[in-house]
């Protein structure tokens, strides 16, 4: 087969490029300094996507993988800068199978041997839809689904080192979405973590819904309950899939003016999040029109 003409290549590049827009483009704008957020729990980051690593005192277990632009280089920096080696990821755990929270992900796999954890819908998406991940959009061609090492489903709990993790599905914004509910130590004390990152309307929208063929908008009904579940649970420490759903940069300048208290530390963090939420979700049901003030999720 002859190849296309070299112009006709670089525009297809640029028109990849150009469907991440400024958050592909200028990835390194989106970076930023890692921080310990309470015990064995570090921000390793983007200031929109968010990861993390979990110190199980028996290897790193990291949580959610990033934007593929720049999610690779970034994270293997602020890994580092956050006191560790990125080799000693054991674990990655991925909470929804969208193209901002898996980047670095198959990277991972490959590079260090890191067994990733999905829900088995997650990767049932990834197997059937793989379009619903979003990685079309890429700006880097080498970007692609994987097959990750461990599924898991509603209830199961588990063991990664001294860390117990029990996963609860939340499907809604993904088939695959779930949320992930373990303890963090910091020597002396134990705060319940639960971590949530599905939470955007992009995927509720008219438009996307008669995509994917679900014309009776059963998606919206199965998001609001999802997010009326996770209400009920009782977490201490909120951890985001995206800055913006617990408002970190904002709580990182009050922690600078007020060093004493951590307001990370604080069970209101989650029940605000999701009393929104599900006030937010009824609203876009009664008027799809309207948007949602965090769109993508
Ligand atoms: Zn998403």
């Amino acid at each position: 087969m002859q190849r296309k003409p070299m112009i006709e290549r670089y525009r297809e590049q640029e028109a990849r490029r150009n469907a991440m827009g400024p958050m592909g483009r200028d990835f390194h704008k989106r970076y930023m300094k890692p921080f310990n957020m309470w015990g064995n729990l570090w921000y390793v980051g983007d200031n929109w996507c968010s990861s993390y690593i979990v110190d199980t005192g028996e290897g790193l277990l990291m949580l959610d993988a990033g934007c593929p632009a720049g999610a690779i280089a970034m994270l293997i920096q602020t890994i580092w800068e956050a006191g560790f080696n990125p080799r000693d990821v054991k674990w990655l755990v991925l909470d929804h199978e969208h193209i901002d929270h898996i980047g670095a992900a198959g990277f991972m796999q490959k590079m260090f041997g890191t067994k990733l954890v999905m829900s088995a819908a997650a990767a049932k998406t990834m197997r059937e839809h793989p379009e619903w991940t979003g990685l079309q959009d890429s700006s880097d061609c080498f970007d692609e689904v994987f097959v990750p090492d461990i599924e898991v489903n509603e209830g199961d709990i588990l063991h990664f080192g001294k860390v117990a993790m029990e996963f609860k599905m939340a499907p809604g914004h993904m088939p695959g979405a779930m949320a992930m509910f373990f303890n963090l130590e910091n020597g002396e004390e134990t705060r319940r973590a639960g971590f949530f990152g599905a939470h955007g309307a992009n995927t509720i929208t008219n438009e996307y819904l008669d995509e994917i063929g679900d014309y009776e908008r059963v998606t919206r009904q199965i998001f609001l309950e999802s997010c009326k579940r996770m209400r009920q649970e009782k977490v201490d420490i909120f951890v985001s899939g995206h800055t913006g759903m617990n408002k970190i940069l904002a709580k990182l300048e009050q922690w600078k003016e007020n060093p004493e208290i951590n307001p990370f530390d604080n069970p209101e963090n989650w029940n605000v999040f999701f009393d929104n939420k599900i006030a937010e979700i009824e609203a876009f049901i009664i008027d799809p029109t309207r948007g949602f003030k965090y769109g993508v999720g």
